[in-house]
């Protein structure tokens, strides 16, 4: 969709391996399954929303997690002369979100996200895609996603009628399978994006 795809997790991940500044000071809450704090991560997504490729649009994936955040996000937007056009939230039970992250298996090589309950690589742990040896995040162990779960209700779940009072907040039945979902997705970005060149 002619969308720059913009994952603070995965800006992240990068800046710890890298061991960058960030990365350092990251770290210590990516493994417990904490949020890093809001300055840090505004000055990363500032930075990024600056940059060429995101001036047609962006799609970010896992910013804003609080409404400090969001508020921010806002400011920087209209700053340029942009704005949210709509938020997607992935409804699903806790149950299912725990399966879902704590069965995860990822490609480090081509990125391609596996599960072992729901969608197993086809031989034992090693990518569909390329051959690369799969392997686990960090913060997929049970305990972490457990608290990333408490976290997100503390945290996050208040940014849920922060677009919901300006009705940008679009909810998905998210245990639909995955094309399906995608499917409407599209339908949704479609309609409300104020951007005129996706098809
Ligand atoms: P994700 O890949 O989106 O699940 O993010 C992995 C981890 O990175 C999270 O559990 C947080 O520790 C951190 N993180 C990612 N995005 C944010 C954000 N917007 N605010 C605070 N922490 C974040």
């Amino acid at each position: 969709m002619k969308l720059k795809h913009l994952s603070t997790g995965d800006l992240l991940r990068s800046a710890v391996k890298e061991k960058t500044e960030l990365g350092r000071k990251a770290c210590a809450y990516m493994q417990k399954g904490e949020l890093v704090p809001d300055e840090l991560m505004v000055d990363l997504i500032e930075d990024q929303i600056g940059k060429k490729d995101a001036a047609p649009g962006f799609l970010s994936d896992g910013f804003p997690r609080t409404v400090v955040q969001a508020q921010k996000l806002d400011q920087m937007l209209q700053r340029q002369g942009q704005k949210v056009d709509l938020a997607i939230k992935f409804d699903l039970p806790d149950q299912v979100i725990f399966k879902r992250l704590s069965g995860r298996l990822v490609c480090p090589s081509c990125n391609s996200n596996y599960n072992i309950y729901y969608s197993p690589p086809g031989r034992d742990l090693l990518c569909d895609n390329c051959g690369s040896k799969l392997v686990k995040r960090e913060d997929d162990q049970e305990e972490v996603v457990k608290n990333r779960i408490a976290v997100y209700r503390r945290q996050t779940e208040p940014v849920e009628e922060y677009y919901r009072s300006q009705k940008k907040l679009f909810p998905m039945d998210a245990e639909v399978a995955a094309e399906e979902l995608f499917r409407q997705i599209q339908k949704i970005v479609s309609a409300h994006s104020s951007s005129r060149s996706l098809n």
